[in-house]
């Protein structure tokens, strides 16, 4: 018997964690009209992205290969919303898009505990919510467990496993002759601050003494990639100290975070010590801003699904029928020794290539024997090799709207995870990039309706607007079709027609120039190391700003102050003509439209 009370909820969805992939997950459901609940054990979403870690969002390699979707919208309100990235901002930017669904309900500062499991099926689970020491059940049709961690294998029996195969288990050529528990390590960053004057560094007593650099890292002359040598120099481009890494080698990674946090902490004060006080850095004026006390965590338990995604599997591309998502970080293979390690054999991480894109299949993505779990980010059904390069954050929300959208059709048609692949993958894969996110291998179908309609454009622009790849190919601007500012485009029907949803693809500047100077920024907008050249980011000048949209000659939609890249409108209503009028850019001579139509 407990004294403390419990509120029990019931639901359509159940998501376990709040990372990118947990947060996009929810809302993609919610989106498709599931009754969601996401439960967060910390403060804020975000996971590794939000103010308490801190670690920068990469995705696939290439400026065309960004991830659109869900991030980019994300990334899009920040930009507008947060000139100046101040984390907990961003941490507003995710809290505020699941709390204006109505959808959603958001339990915060909860940790799923318990779950009760029957026959294969998870009727319900359980959170101690810290704040308000209630316990929180939630029932729900279908389960997400996007913890990172996965506390949804212990608590139900779902299969998973912990380390490095074998490489002979999936003939694969990264990873150890004989299978082992060691995993990627745990960090707790931290980040500083530029000022104009001088600033004096006074240790705690406890951090760790670094006089030299080959007190923690490997000698520059041994060193074979930048990696090697944990480069340590401060600046508004500068590296994130992602090396002060711990707790890979230990024989369970979860169990032993909080001992991991106390070593990494005297990592941390002792690296920024050395920085400081232990020769020169160029960091005289430098001052330390944040410490994370959150260890940021790589890697510890992954679901076995219905595929395991390989090393092979990524190196081949991914071409899968079930594609859903995609990857093109290279394998990113961190040393368990971390820190530790140095001799040259233990560099910080090996980076194996990986084709950017590849793709991902959907059946990494559900539980191979609990029939109503989900899962997405870095706990998906994959090898260590493969996990290696998706378990980064760009990939991991790509996962999890993969993942929130299949849980709406479940929802919607009462069915579970397994049973989309019984005629429903081509639907997903549908709606997906109906919602602007793009699929390697696949061309996006356009809407007879769209397709019946004379445009007041060339053949060829035609061809372009309407041939189902909405990003460029090679070069900025290609694959678009340019008006310019003021200029209209025409949609016209023999006769009245029903339309639905207007779609846009505007051009979100793919390398990112227009949005920031700065080179990091051409992934992602996050805050970095504060130097006093910092420059706020922009909204990308290409986003269409002003647009109107009249049907039948009578203006239904207009907005001068448009910041996202992808939009979506509803028209619902007969109309023999469409008409869009794009008044002005944020800044861009010309408009760049990826895609233009009705669904
Ligand atoms: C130091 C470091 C450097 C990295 N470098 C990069 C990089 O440069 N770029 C990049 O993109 N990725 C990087 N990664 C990898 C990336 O951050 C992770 O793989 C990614 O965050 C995984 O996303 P996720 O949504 O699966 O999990 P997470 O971001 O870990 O989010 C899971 C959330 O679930 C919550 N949770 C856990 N257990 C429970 C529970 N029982 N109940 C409720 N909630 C729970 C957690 O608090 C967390 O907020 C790095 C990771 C680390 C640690």
């Amino acid at each position: 018997m407990t004294i403390f009370k419990t509120f029990e909820y019931d639901c359509d969805f159940c998501v376990v964690g709040g990372g990118l992939a947990g947060t996009i997950a929810a809302l993609s459901a919610a989106r498709s009209g599931a009754k969601v609940v996401l439960i967060q054990d910390r403060p804020m979403l975000g996971g590794n992205s939000s103010s308490e870690i801190r670690m920068w969002v990469r995705g696939a390699k290439g400026a065309f290969n960004r991830e659109t979707g869900i991030l980019a919208e994300f990334e899009e309100e920040n930009i507008y919303r947060n000139p100046n990235l101040a984390p907990t901002v961003w941490d507003s930017v995710l809290y505020g898009k699941i709390k204006e669904n109505e959808n959603i309900t958001l339990i915060l500062n909860a940790s799923c505990m318990d779950a009760e499991c029957e026959m294969g099926t998870i009727n319900s689970i359980t959170a101690w919510q810290l704040t308000t020491y209630t316990y929180q059940k939630i029932r729900a049709k279908i389960f997400a467990d996007c913890s990172g961690d996965s506390i949804l294998a212990p608590l139900t029996g779902a299969k998973h496993t912990v380390g490095r195969e074998a490489k002979t288990k999936f003939n694969e050529t990264i990873g150890p002759d004989i299978a082992d528990r060691k995993t990627m390590g745990m960090s707790c960053l931290i980040q500083a601050r530029e000022t104009d004057h001088a600033v004096k560094f006074i240790p705690p007593t406890w951090a760790n003494v670094y006089k030299t650099d080959e007190d923690f890292a490997i000698n520059p002359s041994e060193a074979g990639s930048f990696a090697d040598t944990r480069d340590h120099k401060i600046g508004t481009s500068g590296c994130n100290l992602w090396w002060m890494e711990l707790g890979g080698d230990t024989e369970n990674p979860i169990e032993n975070t909080e001992e991991t946090r106390d070593e990494l902490l005297k990592v941390a004060f002792g690296i920024w010590d050395h920085i400081k006080n232990y020769g020169d850095h160029g960091c005289e004026n430098w001052e330390l801003e944040w410490v994370g006390f959150l260890p940021g965590k790589r890697e510890s338990v992954r679901y076995i699904g219905d595929h395991v995604l390989t090393q092979n599997d990524i190196e081949s591309a991914g071409h899968f029928d079930d594609v859903v998502a995609y990857g093109g970080w290279p394998m990113d293979d961190h040393n368990p020794k971390g820190i530790k390690g140095n001799s040259k054999k233990d560099a910080s991480t090996t980076y194996y290539p990986a084709p950017s894109p590849y793709g991902i299949p959907y059946r990494c993505l559900y539980s191979v024997n609990i029939k109503n779990l989900f899962f997405a980010g870095r706990n998906i059904s994959a090898t260590h090799a493969a996990m290696s390069s998706t378990r980064v954050m760009a990939t991991c929300s790509l996962l999890g709207q993969a993942m929130g959208t299949a849980a709406g059709i479940c929802v919607r048609e009462k069915i579970l995870p397994r049973d989309i692949n019984n005629g429903y993958i081509p639907y997903l894969q549908k709606k997906l990039m109906d919602d602007g996110v793009f699929l390697p291998y696949k061309l996006r179908e356009i809407s007879e309706l769209t397709k019946s309609a004379k445009l007041n454009i060339s053949d060829a622009d035609r061809e372009v607007l309407f041939n189902g790849i909405e990003r460029p190919r090679t070069k900025a601007g290609e694959n678009a079709i340019s008006f310019d500012n003021g200029d209209e485009l025409v949609f016209e029907f023999q006769e009245a027609k029903e339309i639905g949803t207007l779609r846009i693809q505007f051009d979100l500047d793919y390398g990112h120039k227009s949005v920031s100077p700065n080179k990091k920024m051409t992934w992602f907008a996050q805050k970095l190391h504060q130097g006093l050249d910092f420059e706020h980011v922009k909204v990308a000048q290409t986003i269409v700003k002003d647009f109107e949209v009249f049907a039948d000659g009578k203006k239904i939609f207009e907005t001068n102050n448009n910041y996202y890249s992808f939009v979506k409108i509803p028209i619902n209503l007969k109309a023999s003509e469409i008409r869009i009028k794009f008044n002005e850019t944020h800044g861009a001579e010309k408009v760049n439209i990826f895609a233009c139509d009705f669904i």
